[in-house]
C-alpha cells in the first residue's frame, strides 16, 4: 500500500519535472522576471519625454504638466519598487539553499585501521586495505 503510494508520488513528481515545467514557464520569464516591469519603466520614461516635449511646445498648461508629471513619477516609483522586490527575493534564497548539501559530506564517523590508517564508514574486523585486524571501537 505504502509502496504503491510512493510509486504514484514519484511518477507524479517525475512527470511534473519532465513534462509540465518546461512548457509552463514562458522563455521571457526565465530570462528575467523583471522584464515586463522594465518594459513598463521604459514606457513611463518615454511618456515623460513626450510630456516635456509637448509642454515646451506650449500644448499643455503648467497645471496639466505638473499633474501628469507627478502621476508618471508615482507610477515610475511603483515600478522601480516592484523591480527591486523581485530582484531582492531572487538573490536571497539561493545561498541559503546551497549550504546544507555542502555540510552533509564529512559528518559520518570514520573507523580507522590502526596498521595503515585507512578510513571506513562501517566497523570491520579486518582492514579492507591491508587486511590487518581492526578493533570494533576505532575512530
Ligand atoms: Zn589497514
Amino acid at each position: 500500500m505504502t509502496l504503491a503510494v510512493s510509486i504514484i508520488l514519484i511518477s507524479a513528481v517525475l512527470a511534473f519535472v519532465l513534462f509540465i515545467r518546461p512548457g509552463a514557464i514562458p522563455p521571457n520569464e526565465t530570462l528575467s522576471p523583471t522584464a515586463h516591469l522594465e518594459e513598463r519603466r521604459e514606457a513611463i520614461h518615454e511618456n515623460l519625454r513626450d510630456l516635456n516635449f509637448e509642454y515646451r511646445l506650449g500644448k499643455l498648461s503648467d497645471d496639466d504638466y505638473e499633474k501628469t508629471k507627478l502621476g508618471l513619477h508615482n507610477e515610475l516609483a511603483k515600478v522601480m519598487a516592484g523591480i527591486e522586490s523581485i530582484a531582492g527575493k531572487k538573490a536571497r534564497p539561493a545561498p541559503a539553499a546551497a549550504q546544507p548539501e555542502m555540510k552533509a559530506g564529512p559528518a559520518k564517523p570514520v573507523y580507522r585501521c590502526p596498521a595503515c590508517g585507512a578510513g571506513f564508514d562501517k566497523p570491520m574486523k579486518f582492514c579492507g586495505e591491508c587486511a590487518a585486524p581492526m578493533g570494533e571501537a576505532q575512530s
